[in-house]
């Protein structure tokens, strides 16, 4: 009998406990560990933010859920990792601590004989002076409270704007190295569309600020696609929506401090800036949690862990940004050190950026930090629950690999909500990670299958995806037929 402990219960949390669940004998014990106790479906949350979808409708309660299917849950935080065991015993362990009801504040050694840690990355709030989410008139959409808070506020800046106020709106990333800029890019969309809804679009100056140094970077160094007939740059497709969206940009932008209305920056070429507004949705900063990681006599291992997020399969020797290849990024994303330790989606550390780093001159390095996507995070998650099934069934060797150098990604961003009136902006990348030695010719990518496309077909397919993922989130009958 085994027991795995999956810590996060996001999308590749999730996944990963639902795969194991359905494949492995009831001896087998999944237990999920993470704070919160409903499942969200964080693309959706683009929506919440701008009023069209109620938070109820993008989250379901997962206690109910787990002990259907047999899945145990602790509503707790990891604090330590103990992969050694410790002076009592050698089975290794993690300390965590309860969140919620009689047991709230207690701690609690959990055993596992596989751990999957799928805590995704820690909001890094604090990286940004001032910036926290409802505080400068300045913005989430990064949790579904978050996104209800954001509406709150800019559904009551509209209603002063239907009075006449003039207003300034600035949507983008609110650090030098945030990344997730394709949700800021959503939501840019979507209340663009929605401030012409409310009929007071000419009141309002709507403003992209990004550290990214060409529009349609995010964080992937932008890509070369078909589009339609022709082939385009990102940068262009994206241009091409702002310009017709009436849209203004700021590049190569890191922002450093946020006061009331007002956000500091500092540009790639050395200036110190700032720009006011009345109502900001920026992305903050993602890290690794922090944690600490001891061995069997309570000596500090974290370097053995952690490098900010998880150490996995990948290559993380010190080179120069042309250096670095395709290679470089993990396939099973298990620890080397300890092998019964795994960390899918945006859990594990990333070999290097993907985006070519830009440092100013006084040292800061204002370049988007590697996304990745909800599709990558499902995909890392299955592989890592088939291979621990695996190896529970006797197998040697890890079989099932993927990395972002051979994965494509296939991400919609919604530009706006409505049935008729709906559009997104749909960018399929292959692969992920750029291979500039299979495809030099097409900026590391294969065109034809990295493509775009602009329409309202594309929220209609957004739309299908939310109630597809929320379905096979909810583990209905044959959820594993729909693809991560
Ligand atoms: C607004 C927004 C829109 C997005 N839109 C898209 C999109 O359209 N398409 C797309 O592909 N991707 C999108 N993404 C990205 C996508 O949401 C992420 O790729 C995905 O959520 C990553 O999954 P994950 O499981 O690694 O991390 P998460 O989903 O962040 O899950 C992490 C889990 O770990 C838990 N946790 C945190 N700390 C601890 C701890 N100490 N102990 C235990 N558990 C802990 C958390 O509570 C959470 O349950 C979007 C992201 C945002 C923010």
């Amino acid at each position: 009998m085994s027991k795995i402990v999956i810590l996060g219960a996001g999308i590749s949390g999730h996944v990963a406990a639902a795969h194991l669940r359905r494949k492995l004998s009831k001896e087998h014990e999944v237990l999920v560990v993470s704070p919160n106790s409903n499942y969200q479906w964080i693309p959706s949350n683009i929506w919440v933010g701008i009023g069209r979808m109620k938070s109820e409708e993008i989250l379901f309660p997962l206690p109910p859920l787990y002990k259907k299917k047999n899945i145990g849950y602790k509503q707790a935080l990891v604090t330590t990792f103990h992969p050694e065991g410790d002076t009592e015993s050698a089975s290794p362990f993690v300390n965590i601590k309860y969140v919620n009801g009689e047991q709230k504040g207690n701690t609690e050694k959990v055993t596992y004989d596989y751990l999957i840690n799928a805590t995704g990355p820690k909001l890094a709030f604090d990286m940004t002076e001032g910036l926290n989410p409802g505080t400068n008139k300045a913005y989430s959409v990064c949790t579904y409270s978050h996104a209800e808070h954001a509406w709150h506020a800019l559904d009551d800046l509209i209603q002063q704007m239907k009075q006449g106020k003039k207003a300034k709106i600035l949507i983008g990333t609110g650090h030098a190295k945030s990344t997730c800029q394709g949700a800021a890019f959503e939501y840019i969309l979507n209340v663009e569309q929605e401030l012409r809804r409310h009929n007071v679009r000419d009141q309002a100056e709507v403003i992209w600020i990004a550290n990214e140094y060409q529009l349609g970077d995010f964080g992937m160094d932008g890509v070369l696609l078909s589009y339609g007939d022709n082939i385009m740059k990102s940068s262009e497709m994206v241009e091409m929506v702002f310009e017709d969206r009436g849209i203004k940009w700021i590049l190569g932008a890191g922002v450093n401090k946020i006061e009331d209305g007002i956000a500091h920056y500092e540009t790639l070429d050395g200036e110190y800036k700032s720009e006011t507004y009345d109502f900001a949705m920026l992305i903050p900063a993602f890290s690794g949690h922090g944690f600490k990681a001891f061995g069997k006599n309570n000596e500090d291992i974290t370097e053995k862990l952690f490098k900010g997020f998880m150490l996995v399969d990948a290559d993380y020797t010190a080179k120069p940004y042309e250096e670095w290849s395709v290679q470089d990024w993990p396939e099973t994303y298990q620890n080397p050190s300890y092998k019964n330790i795994f960390a899918p989606g945006i859990a594990f550390a990333p070999p290097h950026a993907i985006s070519k780093p830009r440092v100013r001159k006084n040292g800061t390095s204002i370049s988007p930090a590697p996304p990745r996507t909800g599709m990558p995070s499902g995909i890392t998650a299955k592989l890592v629950a088939d291979n621990i099934i695996d190896t529970i069934n006797g197998k040697k060797d890890l079989h099932h690999k993927g990395s972002l150098g051979n994965m494509g990604a296939a991400c919609i961003a919604s530009a706006g909500y409505g049935m008729t009136k709906g559009s997104g902006v749909s960018i399929t990348t292959y692969p992920i990670v750029p291979d500039y030695n299979k495809y030099p010719d097409t900026q590391g990518r294969k065109l034809g299958k990295t493509f775009g496309e602009i329409g309202l077909a594309g929220h209609w397919l957004k739309l299908a995806l939310h109630y597809a993922f929320i379905y096979k989130a909810k583990m209905k009958p044959f959820w594993w037929l729909i693809p991560e």
